[in-house]
């Protein structure tokens, strides 16, 4: 299999079986936000305690890059700090050429850095696709502003 079908096929397994869908009982703050360009939507339930993400539950429907990209996120903020949830944005963004500067992915170590994220590098070469991969992290950055007092 080569790198490529690989990443294919691990978008397609969270667009498919889209990890910690719902939505949360607790205390929590919302955000949703949509994709007019392509129609996707998405939302998030985040659950901040101190300064860690301890439970976020996403809703969505659209295409197969924004709904992977907001299920492999849901799964990687969890547990993580603020700051490790700052960083993990900026590094998704340089990724995507979102933000510029170096891609900071080893591609001699597929999955070191971003984990399943890495999946969505491919889309960069796409301009129109990007921001289907970035609507779930848009959104996550307007939970983070709420649960930060707005
Ligand atoms: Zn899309």
């Amino acid at each position: 299999m080569s790198l490529e079908e690989l990443y294919r096929s691990v978008i397609l397994d969270h667009y498919r079986s889209p990890r910690r869908q719902g939505s949360l009982a607790g205390d929590h703050v919302h955000a949703e936000g949509t994709n007019p360009s392509c129609g996707d939507e998405f939302s998030l339930d985040l659950a901040v305690e101190g300064d860690t993400v301890v439970d976020a539950a996403i809703q969505g429907q659209g295409c197969s890059i924004s709904q992977a990209s907001g299920s492999m996120m849901a799964e990687a903020i969890v547990g993580k700090t603020l700051p490790e949830v700052d960083e993990l944005i900026h590094k998704f963004k340089l990724m995507m050429a979102i933000e510029e500067g170096d891609d900071p992915i080893d591609e001699s170590r597929p999955g070191s850095v971003l984990g399943d994220l890495e999946a969505l590098q491919g889309v960069r070469k796409f301009p129109v696709r990007i921001k289907c991969a970035d609507l779930p992290w848009a959104t996550l950055q307007d939970a983070l502003r709420e649960a930060a007092g707005g």
